[in-house]
């Protein structure tokens, strides 16, 4: 199952893409993960990705396609996969389409999880990120030791910096809004999941929706 997670910055993707991997037993593919190791790592990926990710601008679409398509070409992937914030404008999700088609498979089930404006800034301004596994924490300051244990660290991400935040909320919108759109105008239609509440109820609400899509198909 190709499940695409939707939804703007803050919104969880990243936590619910998490559980709902784990439970499903299929791989979760972060682009933004992906990205901040390569910053980390100081590939060449990473010095291209790191000018646009700290202005809170979104990475040109070909290096996107190109991960995807690496993505789901790969054997971890053959029962699925999650793709958590990898379509983020309307050419990568006709790209990922195209993609999947020339290998017999599509897209099965896209998820869009809502929160309010107020709600995306408290959570964004308030997280700090392990610079080692990425997990976000909330109320743990920066400079602590990651609670799991693998000697990271917790950093503010530079896109987490008031400024950032308000061009990343305004990208959603112009650029990433469009995407639910297509996919609807597209024949799969798109899972509205509210995105406020406690993890555990968030997930319950994203497991349920993707049971009534697999019933359907
Ligand atoms: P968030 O979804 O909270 O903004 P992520 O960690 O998922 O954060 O992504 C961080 C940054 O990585 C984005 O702001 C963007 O610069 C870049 N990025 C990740 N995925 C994509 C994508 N599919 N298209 C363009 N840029 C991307």
């Amino acid at each position: 199952m190709i499940i695409v997670l939707l939804g703007p910055p803050g919104a969880g993707k990243g936590t619910q893409g998490e559980l709902l991997a784990a439970r499903l037993g299929i791989p979760k593919i972060a682009t933004g993960d992906l990205f901040r190791a390569a910053v980390r790592e100081g590939t060449p990926l990473g010095l291209e990705a790191k000018q646009f990710m700290d202005r809170g601008d979104l990475v040109p679409d070909s290096v996107i396609l190109g991960i995807l398509r690496d993505a789901i070409a790969s054997p971890e992937s053959a029962r699925g996969a999650i793709l958590d914030g990898a379509v983020r404008t309307v050419p990568q999700a006709e790209g990922l389409a195209e993609e999947l088609a020339s290998i017999g498979r599509r897209v099965d089930a896209v998820l869009l999880f809502e929160a309010n404006h107020a709600e995306l800034i408290r959570r964004l301004s308030s997280r700090t990120t392990c610079d080692v596994c990425q997990t976000p924490f909330r109320g743990l300051e920066p400079g602590t030791a990651c609670p799991r244990g693998d000697g990271g660290r917790l950093i503010r991400r530079q896109d987490d910096e008031p400024e950032a935040i308000q061009n990343r909320l305004n990208v959603y919108e112009e650029l990433t809004a469009p995407v639910v759109e297509w996919y609807d105008s597209h024949g799969i239609p798109v899972q509205r999941i509210d995105a406020i509440g406690e993890v555990t109820d968030v997930t319950a609400r994203a497991a349920q929706a993707l049971q009534s899509v697999q019933l359907a198909s």
